[in-house]
């Protein structure tokens, strides 16, 4: 049953979500577990609903990480990636000192610009000059007197993908903002790495955190407690009021994630960006932009040869319940979002419509 609409939401985010997860979030707006309270106002200090869905929440995330409890923590924070491209060099980096930076995209961009008001920053690899079309190979050896190693595992808007954690010397820390929970990946090789919430783990205001609890003891100075990772460790999330109904919708999808299974996941994920980049390599009409060693399984990212067919195939979309294909502002082109919620035969639909738009095309020229 789908009692959700119709449509199909390929955005990039906020992106597609399990329709179980909206279902009960929706329930648990009305009437949380029976409580007779709504989620949106049961109480985050001293009570028994919060505490529980917040240490199920936490205990989720490194089940799925296969991490120990004992050597990480995890938090739910506020302020979204932006928010962690600032409080990592606040928390980390010295004005004396260099961290390191891979540079393939946007988002890993504007992350290594944040830290230069706080220290040094060492490109260590960069594909910005080929307007990020591929993954930049990390040529000579990282040096072992960086603070931290920063990347980008997915690049949401330019749509590469790396496949291989790099070999850091230095603490690894990275943005998954866009494919946490995707495939299988050994999560005991960072430091500490973050995703918001809006892209593959529920709704946008909450970003999850996980931190090896050695780091904590290593801040680099004095900043208010907000920002700092070692209190909100030590308040567990609550400094301030949390965002509830966000860490819920995240229970939600964590918990539906653990009953899919990151095999079944990993495995659907494959299918749909095969299926999807074959159709584009086949189609007359269609152009891959990413170099094909660097494509992202996650954000599929090409183009019509002209912008006036771009504009027919977005409305030919849409007129057929599709919706968020269009690229972001600052690539054009087109972009279509396969996160988890994205279900094998919602691609089928998308690949047959976009051979039924070139059959149209080629009939009228
Ligand atoms: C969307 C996204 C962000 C930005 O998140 P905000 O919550 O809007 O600040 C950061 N990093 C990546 C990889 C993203 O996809």
């Amino acid at each position: 049953m789908n009692t959700h609409s119709p449509i199909i939401n390929f955005g990039a985010g906020p992106a597609a979500l399990p329709q179980v997860v909206l279902t009960e979030a929706a329930e648990a707006v009305i009437n949380y577990k029976d409580s007779g309270l709504s989620i949106l106002e049961i109480p985050h200090r001293g009570g028994q609903l919060f505490e529980e869905l917040l240490s199920e929440s936490k205990a989720l995330v490194l089940e799925l990480c296969q991490l120990n409890p004992d050597t990480y923590d995890v938090l739910w924070l506020q302020g979204g990636g932006r928010l962690q491209f600032a409080m990592i060099p606040m928390n980390f980096l010295d004005s004396t000192a260099s961290a390191g930076y891979i540079d393939s995209g946007f988002w890993a961009h504007d992350a290594q610009e944040h830290a230069k008001q706080y220290g040094n920053v060492h490109t260590i690899a960069s594909s910005r000059a080929l307007n990020y079309t591929m993954l930049p190979e990390i040529e000579a050896p990282i040096p072992n007197n960086l603070s931290y190693l920063h990347y980008t595992t997915n690049n949401t808007i330019y749509g590469s993908q790396f496949s291989n954690i790099p070999n850091s010397p230095v603490p690894l820390f990275a943005d998954m903002s866009s494919d946490i929970f995707a495939q299988h990946r050994d999560y005991s090789r960072f430091d500490l790495f973050y995703a918001v919430a809006q892209k593959n783990l529920g709704a946008a205001g909450v970003t999850l955190v996980v931190i090896k609890k050695n780091l904590l003891g290593k801040i680099v100075r004095k900043l208010p407690p907000i920002l700092d990772y070692q209190q909100q460790a030590m308040q567990h999330s609550v400094l301030n009021t949390p965002p509830v109904f966000g860490i819920y919708v995240s229970l939600l999808v964590l918990r539906w994630i653990k009953a899919k299974g990151i095999d079944t996941i990993e495995k659907d994920n494959n299918a749909k960006a095969t299926l999807l980049y074959k159709e584009i390599d086949r189609n007359t009409l269609l152009e891959g932009i990413v170099e094909e060693n660097s494509r992202s399984k996650m954000n599929v990212v090409f183009r019509t040869s002209n912008s006036q067919t771009e504009k027919e195939l977005i409305s030919f979309c849409k007129e057929n319940g599709i919706e968020g294909i269009g690229g972001h502002r600052s690539v054009g082109g087109l972009r279509v979002s396969l996160y988890n919620a994205i279900t094998v035969q919602q691609v089928e639909k998308l690949v047959s419509l976009l051979q039924q738009f070139e059959q149209e095309k080629l009939k009228h020229t």
